[in-house]
């Protein structure tokens, strides 16, 4: 068992259920989206409108539309962007090691396409102690019930 749960692997040599060529992903995100989701870019913090959306819903993937997140699970934690104590299910995020900076931290992407959503650090709320720290444009958001 994974203490993040998910699938962890070395993304780059993985393939996802839903692959599309790097001129169909820009084709169809704005450029904001493609260098978060494709190239792992962090949007600024405070910039999304989904850190202040408390509402009652599913936020899925921008880039295919998996369910990743439930508003369930979400929690503000003051950090500036959209933060989760967990994915909505087992199946809906993995993780991979990101070494870009000098202390090593764990990456999260969407199971489904594998685009970039952010990082889980251990430093959330109960009952998980887990802060996924995810990038609001990589996210949509859908109301429960619409
Ligand atoms: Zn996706």
């Amino acid at each position: 068992m994974s203490l993040f749960g998910g699938k962890k692997s070395d993304k780059k040599n993985e393939s996802f259920p839903f692959a599309l060529s790097d001129a169909e992903w820009k084709e169809r995100l704005s450029p904001e989206a493609y260098n978060v989701l494709r190239h792992e870019a962090t949007e600024r913090a405070f910039t999304s409108p989904l850190n202040d959306e408390k509402r009652k819903g599913i936020f899925h993937c921008a880039g295919c539309g998996w369910e990743l997140f439930s508003s369930e699970h979400k929690f503000d934690s003051g950090t500036g962007w959209p933060s989760f104590w967990q994915p909505i299910g087992g199946e809906a995020v993995g993780t991979s090691i990101d070494r870009k900076l000098f202390v090593a931290r764990t990456e999260v992407h969407c199971a489904h396409c594998g685009g970039h959503q952010g990082h889980v650090f251990e430093d959330g709320p109960d009952p998980t102690g887990l802060r996924y720290c995810i990038n609001g444009i990589a996210l949509k958001f859908m109301l429960a019930g619409g």
